[in-house]
């Protein structure tokens, strides 16, 4: 390999999704904000030989508190004054342990003085008057918790004018993807002539209590690669890329005060025996299960204010559309609807409504010269669960609903509505720059 050698790529846009110590980051001079101070973890997957069960309960105990203590369970234990530790089943037999290391702190990252046997030591002091010992270990590591978030400031420093087009050479600094406190209701188109995004690590690091980085990082890319991929190559306007900071960064906010909210509540669990972490994770369940997360109105999901609730009243605009069981129309196989929604990059409208599938348009039963006719596109509702679930009245002449590839919903209008279903892609298909 010859490191001398300077290559020059020029691209259009670049994503930056190269972990918490992003290079692309740096070299871009962007700053993160410190949001809490260090603290380090060690991390370790045991087969554990333990009697960590409900053996030393009190005989008043209650059922809950006969579930927790349990190795097979998710658990998080704190015991004074050596610390907390949190457990996580996995397969084969397998525990995870995080485990916050305190006295190893100051060599724990140089690995000398910290080794799986002696973070076993700390989980074993903790879960006394249990035992713990282990003869398998698959992995360990030590990490650095520390919340970080892009500067505010970021923005301020440029100019609109300065901006490049789309299609211009990368130059200068220039980022869609933050993740800041406040959202930016003012100039949000002007995020458009950017050309770097940040996704993943590389924008928003936090602890890994709520299991929710490569979650939340999967999902950052998730959202923009079919907005990227729209304008690349289907000539869509460039202005739905300013949608990925403005729905990607109150998610990321989210999650950075889920985590706060965590760490608080395992420190305070460290002072006492408040019962926070369950309750914490109960409350964010539907955000760290992604089903929450709903997308604020935008040139991508519109018409919140216009579109009849009754049409369907269960079906939340920029929400991802819930998944039901329904059967295929031509075979009777049942299927989760959500399996047949293709993360293809295509935007898919679907009749609530069926007719015979043959007297349906072309896209429902689309030929292909090698494959022949596409006969799964369409499904029947006869365990009643989809028109109920999504709270569509089947009396009713049904409606659309148009999903876009990501599973959140973007449109709904009646069956007749095609000129909403026009208008909707109008703004930024067919205007390509
Ligand atoms: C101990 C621990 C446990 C965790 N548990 C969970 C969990 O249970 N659930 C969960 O959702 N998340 C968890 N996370 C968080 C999760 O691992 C991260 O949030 C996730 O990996 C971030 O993904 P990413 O793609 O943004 O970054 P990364 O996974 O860090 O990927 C970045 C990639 O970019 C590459 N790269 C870096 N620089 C360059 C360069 N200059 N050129 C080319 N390539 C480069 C790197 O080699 C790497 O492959 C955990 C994290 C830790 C530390």
């Amino acid at each position: 390999m010859n490191f001398n050698l300077t290559e020059r790529i020029h691209a259009r846009y670049l994503v930056a999704c190269d972990g918490a110590h992003s290079w692309t980051r740096d070299k871009l001079n962007i700053l993160a904000d410190t949001i809490s101070e260090d603290s380090t973890w060690g991390v370790l997957d045991i087969i554990p030989i333990t009697d960590f069960r409900m053996l030393y309960l009190p005989v008043q105990a209650t059922e809950t508190d006969r579930n927790l203590a349990d190795i097979r369970r998710s658990c998080s234990i704190n015991s004074q004054p050596h610390g907390s530790i949190m457990t996580v089943p996995r397969e084969n037999r397998l525990v995870r342990f995080y485990i916050h290391l305190r006295e190893l702190e100051e060599t724990a990252m140089q690995h000398p003085g910290c080794s799986p046997q002696a973070m076993v030591e700390i989980a074993k002091a903790i879960m006394k008057p249990y035992d713990l010992t282990y003869k398998h270990c698959d992995w360990w590591s030590t990490y650095p918790v520390r919340q970080r978030m892009i500067l505010q400031e970021l923005y301020a420093n440029y100019d609109i004018k300065d901006q490049p087009t789309p299609g211009q050479t990368l130059q200068t600094s220039r980022v869609v993807r933050s993740n800041l406190n406040s959202m930016h209701t003012d100039g949000l188109y002007i995020y458009i002539w950017f050309s770097v995004f940040l996704a993943g690590d590389a924008a928003h690091t936090h602890s890994p209590k709520g299991g929710q980085g490569m979650n939340v990082s999967i999902q950052d890319t998730y959202n923009l690669i079919w907005k990227l991929a729209a304008v690349v190559t289907n000539g869509a306007d460039a202005m739905i890329l300013a949608t990925y900071d403005s729905e990607r960064r109150p998610v990321a906010k989210t999650l950075m005060d889920l985590d706060s909210r965590l760490v608080q509540a395992y420190e305070m669990e460290e002072k006492d025996t408040s019962s926070g972490i369950y309750e914490i994770r109960n409350r964010y369940a539907g955000f760290m299960a992604g089903v929450d997360v709903t997308y604020s109105d935008s040139i991508l999901v519109t018409g919140k204010e216009t579109v009849d609730p009754n049409l369907a009243r269960n079906i939340k605009l920029g929400a991802r559309l819930p998944s039901f069981l329904v059967v295929f129309h031509c075979d009777g196989a049942p299927v989760q609807l959500a399996q047949r929604l293709v993360s293809d990059g295509a935007l898919g409208g679907g009749a609530a409504r069926l007719l015979n599938l043959l007297d349906l348009p072309e896209p429902f039963h689309p030929y292909d010269d090698f494959l022949g006719w596409d006969y799964w596109k369409v499904f029947a509702d006869d365990r009643d669960q989809a028109y109920t679930g999504y709270g569509i009245d089947k009396q009713d002449p049904g409606c659309l609903v148009l999903c876009r590839p990501d599973q959140h919903v973007a449109w709904v209008g009646s069956m007749e509505d095609v000129a909403g279903l026009d208008n909707y892609f109008s703004i930024f298909v067919g205007s390509s720059r």
